[in-house]
Protein backbone atom coordinates (compact mmCIF):
# COMPACT_ATOMS: atom_id res chain seq x y z
CA UNK A 1 0.00 0.00 0.00
CA UNK A 2 1.62 3.36 -0.78
CA UNK A 3 0.63 6.69 0.63
CA UNK A 4 -0.74 8.07 -3.16
CA UNK A 5 -2.26 4.87 -4.33
CA UNK A 6 -5.30 5.72 -6.78
CA UNK A 7 -4.09 9.19 -7.29
CA UNK A 8 -2.82 11.21 -10.40
CA UNK A 9 0.36 13.53 -9.64
CA UNK A 10 1.47 16.20 -12.74
CA UNK A 11 4.58 17.83 -12.14
CA UNK A 12 6.43 20.59 -13.47
CA UNK A 13 10.19 20.38 -14.16
CA UNK A 14 9.97 16.95 -14.19
CA UNK A 15 13.02 16.27 -16.18
CA UNK A 16 16.04 17.24 -13.79
CA UNK A 17 16.62 17.87 -10.46
CA UNK A 18 14.48 18.07 -7.87
CA UNK A 19 11.37 17.78 -9.95
CA UNK A 20 12.63 14.40 -11.22
CA UNK A 21 13.03 12.90 -7.49
CA UNK A 22 9.80 13.86 -6.91
CA UNK A 23 8.04 12.29 -10.03
CA UNK A 24 9.98 9.12 -9.07
CA UNK A 25 8.79 9.35 -5.38
CA UNK A 26 5.32 10.18 -6.15
CA UNK A 27 5.17 7.24 -8.29
CA UNK A 28 7.24 4.70 -5.66
CA UNK A 29 4.09 5.78 -3.40
CA UNK A 30 1.46 4.38 -6.05
CA UNK A 31 0.79 7.60 -8.08
CA UNK A 32 0.24 8.07 -11.56
CA UNK A 33 2.84 10.79 -12.67
CA UNK A 34 1.97 13.05 -15.31
CA UNK A 35 5.76 14.68 -15.95
CA UNK A 36 6.07 17.12 -17.90
CA UNK A 37 9.08 19.42 -18.54
CA UNK A 38 11.00 21.46 -21.64
CA UNK A 39 13.73 19.54 -21.42
CA UNK A 40 12.81 16.47 -23.84
CA UNK A 41 15.91 14.08 -23.12
CA UNK A 42 15.70 14.56 -19.46
CA UNK A 43 11.73 13.78 -19.03
CA UNK A 44 12.64 10.76 -20.99
CA UNK A 45 15.28 9.99 -18.21
CA UNK A 46 12.54 9.86 -15.51
CA UNK A 47 9.92 8.19 -17.45
CA UNK A 48 12.72 4.96 -17.71
CA UNK A 49 12.92 5.20 -14.22
CA UNK A 50 10.06 5.45 -13.28
CA UNK A 51 8.66 2.30 -15.47
CA UNK A 52 11.47 0.62 -14.22
CA UNK A 53 10.79 0.86 -11.08
CA UNK A 54 7.54 -0.63 -11.94
CA UNK A 55 4.87 2.87 -11.82
CA UNK A 56 2.67 4.35 -13.69
CA UNK A 57 3.95 7.44 -15.92
CA UNK A 58 2.79 9.70 -18.97
CA UNK A 59 4.62 12.63 -20.08
CA UNK A 60 4.07 15.61 -22.25
CA UNK A 61 6.49 18.58 -23.44
CA UNK A 62 5.71 21.43 -22.07
CA UNK A 63 6.77 25.45 -22.04
CA UNK A 64 4.97 26.15 -18.14
CA UNK A 65 4.45 29.79 -19.18
CA UNK A 66 2.48 28.70 -22.13
CA UNK A 67 -1.21 29.63 -21.56
CA UNK A 68 -2.98 27.41 -23.77
CA UNK A 69 -0.63 24.30 -23.01
CA UNK A 70 -2.25 24.30 -19.60
CA UNK A 71 -5.48 23.06 -20.07
CA UNK A 72 -4.05 20.44 -22.53
CA UNK A 73 -1.69 19.36 -19.77
CA UNK A 74 -4.71 18.59 -17.14
CA UNK A 75 -7.51 17.18 -20.07
CA UNK A 76 -4.67 14.84 -21.29
CA UNK A 77 -3.48 13.94 -17.75
CA UNK A 78 -6.91 13.16 -17.16
CA UNK A 79 -7.29 11.53 -20.45
CA UNK A 80 -4.53 9.13 -20.26
CA UNK A 81 -4.28 8.53 -16.43
CA UNK A 82 -7.71 9.33 -14.61
CA UNK A 83 -8.71 12.93 -12.96
CA UNK A 84 -5.72 14.67 -11.46
CA UNK A 85 -5.41 15.61 -7.90
CA UNK A 86 -2.36 16.50 -6.84
CA UNK A 87 -0.06 19.40 -8.82
CA UNK A 88 3.50 20.02 -8.19
CA UNK A 89 4.39 23.43 -9.88
CA UNK A 90 8.22 22.88 -9.57
CA UNK A 91 9.90 24.48 -13.09
CA UNK A 92 12.18 27.19 -12.46
CA UNK A 93 15.45 29.02 -13.00
CA UNK A 94 17.55 31.15 -11.77
CA UNK A 95 18.84 34.59 -13.33
CA UNK A 96 21.42 35.78 -11.67
CA UNK A 97 22.95 39.37 -11.35
CA UNK A 98 23.62 42.77 -9.85
CA UNK A 99 20.96 44.80 -10.45
CA UNK A 100 22.33 48.14 -12.16
CA UNK A 101 23.53 45.89 -14.79
CA UNK A 102 20.29 43.25 -14.66
CA UNK A 103 17.55 43.86 -17.66
CA UNK A 104 14.28 43.89 -17.99
CA UNK A 105 14.35 41.47 -20.42
CA UNK A 106 15.63 38.89 -18.20
CA UNK A 107 13.02 40.04 -15.50
CA UNK A 108 10.29 39.41 -17.49
CA UNK A 109 11.57 35.79 -18.40
CA UNK A 110 12.33 35.29 -14.84
CA UNK A 111 9.05 36.27 -13.50
CA UNK A 112 7.31 34.44 -16.42
CA UNK A 113 8.93 30.89 -15.84
CA UNK A 114 8.84 31.02 -11.95
CA UNK A 115 5.78 33.37 -11.35
CA UNK A 116 3.44 33.53 -14.19
CA UNK A 117 3.68 29.29 -14.42
CA UNK A 118 2.71 28.78 -10.63
CA UNK A 119 -0.40 31.11 -11.63
CA UNK A 120 -1.54 29.61 -14.44
CA UNK A 121 -0.61 25.37 -13.50
CA UNK A 122 -2.80 26.60 -9.96
CA UNK A 123 -5.69 27.85 -11.71
CA UNK A 124 -5.84 25.33 -14.40
CA UNK A 125 -5.66 22.70 -11.22
CA UNK A 126 -8.38 24.02 -9.34
CA UNK A 127 -10.41 24.25 -11.86
CA UNK A 128 -9.81 20.40 -12.60
CA UNK A 129 -10.24 19.54 -8.85
CA UNK A 130 -12.71 21.81 -7.50
CA UNK A 131 -15.25 19.23 -6.46
CA UNK A 132 -12.77 16.49 -6.61
CA UNK A 133 -10.23 18.25 -4.44
CA UNK A 134 -6.64 17.70 -4.11
CA UNK A 135 -3.72 19.07 -3.20
CA UNK A 136 -1.04 21.66 -5.01
CA UNK A 137 2.59 21.93 -3.87
CA UNK A 138 4.42 25.19 -5.44
CA UNK A 139 8.26 24.91 -5.30
CA UNK A 140 9.59 28.39 -4.00
CA UNK A 141 12.95 28.73 -2.41
CA UNK A 142 14.75 29.87 1.07
CA UNK A 143 15.16 33.21 -1.43
CA UNK A 144 11.66 33.59 -1.13
CA UNK A 145 12.27 34.15 2.55
CA UNK A 146 15.00 36.02 2.88
CA UNK A 147 17.21 38.40 0.24
CA UNK A 148 20.56 37.06 -1.49
CA UNK A 149 22.73 39.27 -3.81
CA UNK A 150 23.29 38.92 -7.03
CA UNK A 151 19.27 36.97 -7.18
CA UNK A 152 17.10 39.68 -6.91
CA UNK A 153 14.81 38.79 -9.49
CA UNK A 154 14.89 35.04 -8.46
CA UNK A 155 13.86 36.22 -4.85
CA UNK A 156 11.29 38.26 -6.00
CA UNK A 157 10.02 35.84 -7.88
CA UNK A 158 10.03 33.26 -4.93
CA UNK A 159 8.83 35.52 -2.81
CA UNK A 160 6.07 35.42 -5.14
CA UNK A 161 5.22 32.18 -4.90
CA UNK A 162 5.32 32.47 -1.58
CA UNK A 163 2.60 34.40 -1.19
CA UNK A 164 0.53 33.20 -3.76
CA UNK A 165 0.51 30.06 -2.44
CA UNK A 166 -0.97 31.50 0.83
CA UNK A 167 -3.70 33.39 -0.97
CA UNK A 168 -4.75 30.24 -3.19
CA UNK A 169 -5.12 28.24 -0.26
CA UNK A 170 -7.63 30.84 1.51
CA UNK A 171 -9.03 31.57 -1.54
CA UNK A 172 -9.82 27.49 -2.10
CA UNK A 173 -11.10 26.98 1.80
CA UNK A 174 -12.94 29.80 2.23
CA UNK A 175 -14.56 28.70 -1.31
CA UNK A 176 -15.88 25.44 0.13
CA UNK A 177 -12.64 23.68 -2.71
CA UNK A 178 -11.34 20.69 -0.74
CA UNK A 179 -8.11 21.96 -2.50
CA UNK A 180 -5.00 22.66 0.08
CA UNK A 181 -1.90 24.93 -1.33
CA UNK A 182 1.04 24.61 -0.11
CA UNK A 183 5.10 25.69 -0.49
CA UNK A 184 8.34 24.61 -0.44
CA UNK A 185 11.71 25.99 0.23
CA UNK A 186 14.57 24.35 -0.41
CA UNK A 187 17.89 25.49 0.51
CA UNK A 188 21.04 24.31 -1.36
CA UNK A 189 20.05 21.25 -2.61
CA UNK A 190 22.50 19.69 -5.23
CA UNK A 191 20.90 19.22 -8.91
CA UNK A 192 22.02 20.85 -12.24
CA UNK A 193 20.28 24.19 -11.83
CA UNK A 194 23.63 25.77 -10.16
CA UNK A 195 25.20 25.16 -13.67
CA UNK A 196 22.60 26.87 -15.51
CA UNK A 197 21.03 30.02 -15.87
CA UNK A 198 22.86 30.82 -12.49
CA UNK A 199 25.99 31.12 -14.05
CA UNK A 200 24.86 34.03 -15.89
CA UNK A 201 26.21 35.86 -12.01
CA UNK A 202 28.83 38.15 -12.91
CA UNK A 203 32.45 37.07 -11.59
CA UNK A 204 32.90 37.75 -7.86
CA UNK A 205 29.42 37.77 -7.02
CA UNK A 206 28.40 35.56 -4.07
CA UNK A 207 25.10 33.78 -4.74
CA UNK A 208 25.13 33.74 -0.82
CA UNK A 209 25.46 35.90 1.12
CA UNK A 210 27.50 33.50 4.27
CA UNK A 211 29.61 32.06 1.41
CA UNK A 212 33.34 33.45 1.59
CA UNK A 213 34.91 35.07 -0.40
CA UNK A 214 37.12 32.76 -2.98
CA UNK A 215 34.08 29.66 -2.66
CA UNK A 216 33.29 28.91 -5.98
CA UNK A 217 29.30 30.28 -6.07
CA UNK A 218 28.16 27.84 -9.06
CA UNK A 219 29.59 24.43 -7.18
CA UNK A 220 26.53 23.03 -4.79
CA UNK A 221 29.01 20.85 -2.33
CA UNK A 222 30.91 24.12 -1.83
CA UNK A 223 27.59 26.32 -1.42
CA UNK A 224 25.90 23.77 0.84
CA UNK A 225 28.93 23.20 2.81
CA UNK A 226 29.21 26.72 3.48
CA UNK A 227 25.50 28.10 3.55
CA UNK A 228 24.26 24.78 5.80
CA UNK A 229 25.17 24.18 9.71
CA UNK A 230 24.80 20.54 8.68
CA UNK A 231 27.55 21.18 6.16
CA UNK A 232 26.59 19.79 2.84
CA UNK A 233 24.35 20.62 0.51
CA UNK A 234 20.54 18.49 0.50
CA UNK A 235 19.54 15.76 -2.18
CA UNK A 236 16.61 16.31 -4.49
CA UNK A 237 15.28 13.36 -2.60
CA UNK A 238 15.27 14.83 0.74
CA UNK A 239 13.09 17.52 -1.15
CA UNK A 240 10.72 15.05 -2.66
CA UNK A 241 10.06 13.63 0.41
CA UNK A 242 8.32 16.63 1.96
CA UNK A 243 6.56 17.12 -1.60
CA UNK A 244 5.45 13.50 -1.19
CA UNK A 245 4.33 14.79 2.17
CA UNK A 246 2.50 17.53 1.38
CA UNK A 247 0.72 15.80 -1.47
CA UNK A 248 -0.89 12.79 0.53
CA UNK A 249 -3.44 12.87 3.08
CA UNK A 250 -0.75 13.02 5.77
CA UNK A 251 -1.14 16.52 5.70
CA UNK A 252 -4.69 17.23 5.35
CA UNK A 253 -5.05 19.42 7.72
CA UNK A 254 -1.60 21.21 6.71
CA UNK A 255 -2.80 24.38 4.51
CA UNK A 256 -1.22 27.65 3.11
CA UNK A 257 1.98 27.26 4.75
CA UNK A 258 5.98 27.65 4.32
CA UNK A 259 7.87 24.49 4.45
CA UNK A 260 11.48 24.84 4.48
CA UNK A 261 14.26 22.16 3.96
CA UNK A 262 17.39 23.79 4.31
CA UNK A 263 19.55 21.85 6.55
CA UNK A 264 18.86 24.76 9.26
CA UNK A 265 20.68 27.19 6.92
CA UNK A 266 17.68 29.62 7.77
CA UNK A 267 17.49 28.33 11.54
CA UNK A 268 20.19 30.52 12.74
CA UNK A 269 20.45 34.42 13.02
P1 LIG B 1 16.82 21.81 -12.53
O1 LIG B 1 17.62 20.61 -12.18
O2 LIG B 1 17.39 22.82 -13.46
O3 LIG B 1 15.38 21.33 -13.03
C1 LIG B 1 14.43 22.26 -13.49
C2 LIG B 1 13.75 21.69 -14.72
O4 LIG B 1 12.77 22.65 -15.16
C3 LIG B 1 14.73 21.48 -15.88
O5 LIG B 1 14.49 20.26 -16.53
C4 LIG B 1 14.41 22.67 -16.76
O6 LIG B 1 14.72 22.45 -18.14
C5 LIG B 1 12.93 22.80 -16.56
N1 LIG B 1 12.43 24.08 -17.07
C6 LIG B 1 13.09 25.27 -17.15
N2 LIG B 1 12.30 26.19 -17.73
C7 LIG B 1 11.14 25.56 -18.05
C8 LIG B 1 9.94 25.97 -18.68
N3 LIG B 1 9.77 27.24 -19.14
N4 LIG B 1 8.94 25.08 -18.85
C9 LIG B 1 9.08 23.82 -18.40
N5 LIG B 1 10.20 23.35 -17.81
C10 LIG B 1 11.21 24.23 -17.63
O7 LIG B 1 16.48 22.63 -11.19
P2 LIG B 1 16.10 22.17 -9.71
O8 LIG B 1 17.19 22.59 -8.83
O9 LIG B 1 15.62 20.77 -9.70
O10 LIG B 1 14.89 23.18 -9.46
C11 LIG B 1 13.53 22.77 -9.34
C12 LIG B 1 12.81 23.87 -8.57
O11 LIG B 1 13.38 23.99 -7.26
C13 LIG B 1 12.92 25.25 -9.21
O12 LIG B 1 11.69 25.93 -9.07
C14 LIG B 1 13.99 25.93 -8.38
O13 LIG B 1 13.89 27.32 -8.39
C15 LIG B 1 13.70 25.34 -7.02
N6 LIG B 1 14.82 25.41 -6.07
C16 LIG B 1 16.00 24.77 -6.32
C17 LIG B 1 17.03 24.86 -5.38
C18 LIG B 1 18.37 24.19 -5.58
O14 LIG B 1 19.30 24.47 -4.81
N7 LIG B 1 18.52 23.30 -6.55
C19 LIG B 1 16.86 25.62 -4.23
C20 LIG B 1 15.65 26.25 -4.00
C21 LIG B 1 14.63 26.14 -4.93
P3 LIG B 1 16.09 23.05 -18.74
O15 LIG B 1 17.19 22.19 -18.18
O16 LIG B 1 15.91 22.90 -20.21
O17 LIG B 1 16.18 24.46 -18.27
Amino acid sequence: MGLLDGRVAVITGAGSGIGRAAAEALAKEGAAVFATDIDEAGLQVTASNISAAGGKVETLIQDVTDEALWDKVMDQAEATLGSPTILVNNAGIAIGGAIPEFSLDDWKTQMAVNVDSVFLGTRAAIRKMQSSGGSIVNISSVAGLRGAAGLSAYCASKGAVRLFTKAAAVECARAGWPIRVNSVHPGIIDTPIWQKSIGRLSEGMPVIPDVPEGANALDADTLGAQASPMGRPGRPDEVADLIVYLASDKSSYINGQEHVVDGAMTAGG
